[in-house]
């Protein structure tokens, strides 16, 4: 028998409390439990999906903060063209969906007891559980880098605080300063994201403080959409100039990233041995899969998690899946639209397993809009299907899609911006309600 904390119990005898009983009892009351650790993304998607598909499962998601941040067009908020307020959300929305929201950290999940464990001492009996809790960062490998260094040293790589600190000290520097960026060796969330955050920062810089620039340290010898990003930098930071807003270092002349960092002097030293000097620093650190998912042997030997792809249920443990970031999903990259549509497939998968029906096949999409400047977007669209490779090992495979197009109109690429921003007000209300 599960240990319910009494406050639980008392919650217990109201609607709410229907999500903090023990195992067996939402299958004495006949009704099928679902639980969602992390209120991201994801797991807000599949929490909503899944009510949606069968009402009368009861849902329950667990989340720690009570307002979310989007990471997307976080990038426009570190470049002065957005407030911090503009990508945050609560979760009332979902309340009004039906779903049981609990605000609290999951500490420990029991795949054989099929019970998860909180910091606030409850305890949630599940036939379902997704894992979504993104991404953790790997304070090891980087001499001189940790947590507390992040403090001073912004990763912004989890959209809140973070964000708010690095537009801060973009707006405190001095016109003639550097902004270095040190993206991590792939896989990391939003492959494109460092490079999109190069060109909101110069568009700043080139609006107020021109003497300006942003230097790329690169750990990657080639990044996300790079030719349509270059060709916006040309267009409009004078990339590849003497006076260029924008410089990149690749991660053949870093010898693959950066090995040191000073927090005092603000420098990074690369592996090859050259040190940069930045005015504002934004080391982002390597990652892994959110820490729950690794404490509870969902990775495996791994950073990530192995899942079915047909379903996102764990190749480790049966009964839990994994969602978003934090999942091994072949072809599609760790971004908000991929765990959105995972959590889809994942959600279908969910409703038709707990009526004892076979999951149909599914298809996933991913869109990802960067903005290079004002009224220049760019953008990577794909369709996907579950297949196999040439070995018969499962594989998602882009079957249509693309990136825009190189040289398109100035009317094209003003588009791709309305584009983003209307993508960004539809996904946040498909995820937050
Ligand atoms: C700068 C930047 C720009 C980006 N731009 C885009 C873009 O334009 N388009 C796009 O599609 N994607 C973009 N992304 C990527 C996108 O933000 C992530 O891929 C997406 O958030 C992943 O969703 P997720 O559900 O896996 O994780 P998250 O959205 O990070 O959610 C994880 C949640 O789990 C919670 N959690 C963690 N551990 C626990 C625990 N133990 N108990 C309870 N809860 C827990 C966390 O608090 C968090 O709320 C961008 C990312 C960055 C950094």
């Amino acid at each position: 028998m599960t240990n319910i904390a009494r406050r639980d119990f008392v919650l217990g005898t109201g609607a709410a409390g229907l999500a903090l009983a023990a195992p067996g009892f939402a299958i004495a009351q006949g009704r099928k439990k679902v639980v969602v650790v992390g209120g991201g993304i994801g797991g807000c998607t599949v929490a909503s999906y899944v009510r949606m598909g069968d009402p009368s499962i009861e849902v329950t998601l667990i989340e720690p903060n009570k307002t979310y941040h989007t990471c997307f067009m976080s990038n426009e908020v570190i470049g002065g063209e957005r407030k911090l307020e503009s990508i945050a959300f609560g979760y009332d929305g979902l309340r009004k969906r039906g779903v049981n929201v609990v605000h609290d950290t999951v500490t420990g999940i029991d795949p054989a007891g099929r019970t998860v464990k909180t910091a606030g001492g409850g305890s949630y009996g599940y036939d379902r559980l997704v894992v979504a809790p993104g991404i953790e960062f790997k304070w090891t490998g980087i001499e001189g880098y940790d947590a507390a260094v992040a403090e001073k040293i912004p990763h912004a790589w989890k959209a809140g605080p973070q964000t708010a600190l690095l537009r801060k000290q973009l707006e405190a520097m001095r016109d003639g300063g550097t902004v270095v960026i040190c993206p991590p060796a792939a896989p990391f969330r939003c492959p494109p994201g460092p490079y999109e955050r190069a060109s909101l920062i110069a568009g700043y810089l080139k609006r107020h403080k021109p003497k300006s620039k942003v230097l790329i340290v690169d750990a990657s010898t080639a990044f996300s959409k790079q030719g349509l990003f270059i060709e916006g930098w040309k267009a409009l930071y004078g990339y590849g100039t003497p006076n260029a807003l924008i410089e990149w270092v690749s991660g053949e002349q870093t010898e693959r990233g950066i090995a040191k960092v000073d927090a005092a002097k603000l420098t990074v030293t690369t592996r090859f041995g050259d040190t940069h000097k930045a005015d504002v620093l934004n080391l982002i650190p390597a990652q892994k899969a959110g820490k729950i998912a690794t404490d509870a042997g969902l990775t495996g030997t791994g950073d990530w998690c192995p899942v079915d792809m047909a379903t996102f249920e764990s190749k480790i443990h049966k009964g839990i899946h994994v969602i978003g970031d934090a999942s091994v999903a072949s072809t599609m990259p760790k971004s908000g639209y991929a765990a959105n549509s995972q959590a889809k497939v994942t959600a279908a998968a969910i409703v038709a397993l707990l009526k004892g029906q076979q999951p149909g096949t599914p298809s996933y999409v991913n869109t990802c809009y960067s903005v290079v400047g004002k009224d220049y977007g760019i953008s990577v669209a794909n369709v996907y299907q579950l297949g196999q490779d040439d070995k018969g090992a499962q594989v998602i495979k882009a079957v249509s899609g693309g990136v825009s197009p190189a040289n398109a109109s100035a009317e094209f690429r003003r588009r791709e911006v309305e584009y983003a921003h209307s993508w960004f007000a539809n996904i946040t209300h498909d995820v937050f309600g």
